[in-house]
């Protein structure tokens, strides 16, 4: 995968270089699967687990760019986003000739399925609390509560590894999902606990956050909003998303001073 600095108000747009330059732009991709990753299509192309690297690009503040990929899937590096992060630091950021845009939240929201609960309420910056319960297993309660400026997503929640219990693996495998995923890119969990060492004693919440904030950026513009996640997942994350699409539930705004940013042109080229 590659990163290209993008025109002003272009977004993301993934180009699949194994398909003749195919590209599919975020604002018109759908989200076709959104189990164990976040797939999105259009255009008859489809990009794989996305979440991770889009979460670094919103709170890092990259609005436009070009992601180019010699394949389906975003490689998963460590299970993480902060590869991604740090060679976002490392390229550097400019500022673009363009307003950014804000989507606000009007009015709460809240959404139930299952026994699993997402909702939004109006801030004016981006708030999450997370809760996750796996009672019986070593992960039991977690629960986390974070504003998520571009220095504690980077230090709090971008190390987060994404994480499976041991038991599952197989049943992954046999949907042909997970193939390439070892210890070194997840946390897997047995009886005993983790089969790796935590990088925070509540890893696997801050994980859940930086799911939920990739696939936010669906939306294509940061949010402005306090979300508050009960037992969710990226299923539930993709029904606030669609929630959020619908007219009148959000407003777009401008904050005065802040413009657009794009990757520094001589990150052109860095390759993942
Ligand atoms: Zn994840």
């Amino acid at each position: 995968m590659r990163l290209h600095p993008s025109r002003r108000d272009s977004g993301v747009t993934f180009v699949r270089r194994d398909l003749s330059g195919a590209s599919l732009r975020l604002k018109k991709a759908k989200v076709i699967r959104a189990d164990h990753a976040t797939t999105l299509s259009g255009k008859g192309i489809t990009v794989s687990t996305v979440e991770h690297l889009l979460a670094a690009l919103r709170v890092m503040g990259v609005d436009n760019v070009i992601v180019e990929m010699d394949g389906p899937e975003v490689p998963i590096m460590d299970g993480s986003a902060a590869p991604f992060v740090y060679l976002l630091k490392e390229a550097g950021l400019r500022r673009q000739a363009a307003a950014r845009r804000y989507l606000a939240v009007r009015e709460s929201m809240e959404i139930r399925i299952d026994g699993r609960e997402i909702a939004i309420h109006p801030a004016d910056r981006l708030r999450v609390s997370y809760t996750i319960d796996f009672p019986g297993t070593f992960i039991g309660r977690q629960t986390i509560s974070r504003s998520l400026h571009r220095h504690v997503f980077a230090e709090e929640i971008a190390p987060a590894r994404t994480f499976c219990f041991l038991q599952e693996v197989a049943a992954l495998r046999s949907r042909g999902l997970a193939l390439g995923g070892s210890l070194d890119n997840a946390i897997v969990v047995d009886e005993d606990g983790p089969m790796n060492r935590l990088r925070f004693p509540d890893e696997f919440v801050r994980h859940k956050v930086l799911d939920l904030i990739g696939d936010l950026a669906l939306l294509g513009m940061p949010i402005l909003g306090h979300v508050v996640a009960m037992k969710a997942g990226h299923s539930v994350h993709a029904h606030l998303v669609d929630a959020l699409r619908q007219p009148g539930a959000a407003e777009v705004v401008v904050r005065s001073g802040l413009g657009e940013m794009v990757l520094q042109p001589a990150m052109a080229g860095a390759s993942f």
